[in-house]
């Protein structure tokens, strides 16, 4: 019988010890859990969107000189 080794992490919310035979590894609970994935959907973790190129479509102001008699 080949054993498991038993893996300790620190659990990413509350950095509580969890070993791997927990049901919510690597999350010491299942409110843990919850908690991160909360930090996911406020938008704790920002996706960086790719910066736009803001092209400025404004016709510059061509100097039209006045015909001066
Ligand atoms: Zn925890």
């Amino acid at each position: 019988m080949a054993r498991k080794p038993v893996v300790k992490l620190d659990c990413p919310t509350c950095k509580k010890p969890v070993e791997s035979r927990d049901a919510d590894f690597p999350f010491c609970s299942e409110r843990c859990r919850l908690i991160d994935l909360g930090k996911w959907a406020s938008g704790a973790y920002v996706i960086s969107s790719p910066t736009r190129d803001v092209s400025d479509s404004v016709p510059d102001s061509r100097q039209t000189t006045s015909d001066e008699e």
